[in-house]
């Protein structure tokens, strides 16, 4: 199974081109190498009342289901920056503060091509709240908080947010005083 249908060298033009060890054709006539490479995303988890923001979304793929904030990380980019610059782009709101949460891997279906992606996630704050958000419909159609409860139900759009919320659910928990540590 190729990610991308490529029959033929982009530089001799055989018909050999080979896709080898789910990362690279290989083309046998010229030795011509592509490693078609996995791709980065970054994306924000904005915690508003104790749920997470999340947008629905207003394109393929995934159309109709909820995605966090974020987008792929541009050439010569840092993540973080990706981060901020999606989010602002797709609701802007402008996040602050970004903490490292983790990375998942994730498949990204778009117009035949299937890429590998490490999506990384941040959480951040928005200052301002979310009565200044303006949606990019071309980005997305609506938004809703989903809550620690709702995680395993909601429309979800990739697993990798759901895995990356509920990473952060679990952080946001632990950091939480408990009942002893507060001396209660
Ligand atoms: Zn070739």
């Amino acid at each position: 199974m190729t990610p991308a249908p490529m029959k033929f060298c982009p530089r001799c033009g055989s018909d050999g081109y080979e896709y080898r060890d789910s990362k690279y054709w290989y083309c046998p006539s010229c030795f011509f190498t592509y490693f078609h490479n996995v791709a980065v995303s970054a994306s924000v988890i904005v915690a508003v009342d104790g749920s997470v923001l999340m947008l629905c979304r207003a394109k393929d793929p995934q159309k109709g289901m909820l995605s966090l904030p974020g987008g792929f990380v541009d050439p010569d980019e840092r993540a973080e920056d990706a981060a901020v610059r999606e989010c602002r782009e797709e609701t802007g709101l402008a996040a602050a503060g970004l903490r490292f949460v983790g990375s998942w891997p994730n498949d990204y279906a778009y117009k035949d091509v299937c890429y590998k992606t490490c999506d990384l996630y941040f959480s951040a704050t928005i200052g301002s709240g979310l009565a200044d958000m303006v949606l990019d419909p071309r980005e997305a159609a609506s938004w809703r908080l989903v809550s620690a409860e709702e995680l395993d139900t909601a429309p979800i759009a990739f697993e990798s947010h759901r895995r990356a919320i509920r990473a952060f659910f679990e952080t946001a928990h632990s950091a939480l005083p408990t009942a002893s540590s507060a001396g209660l």
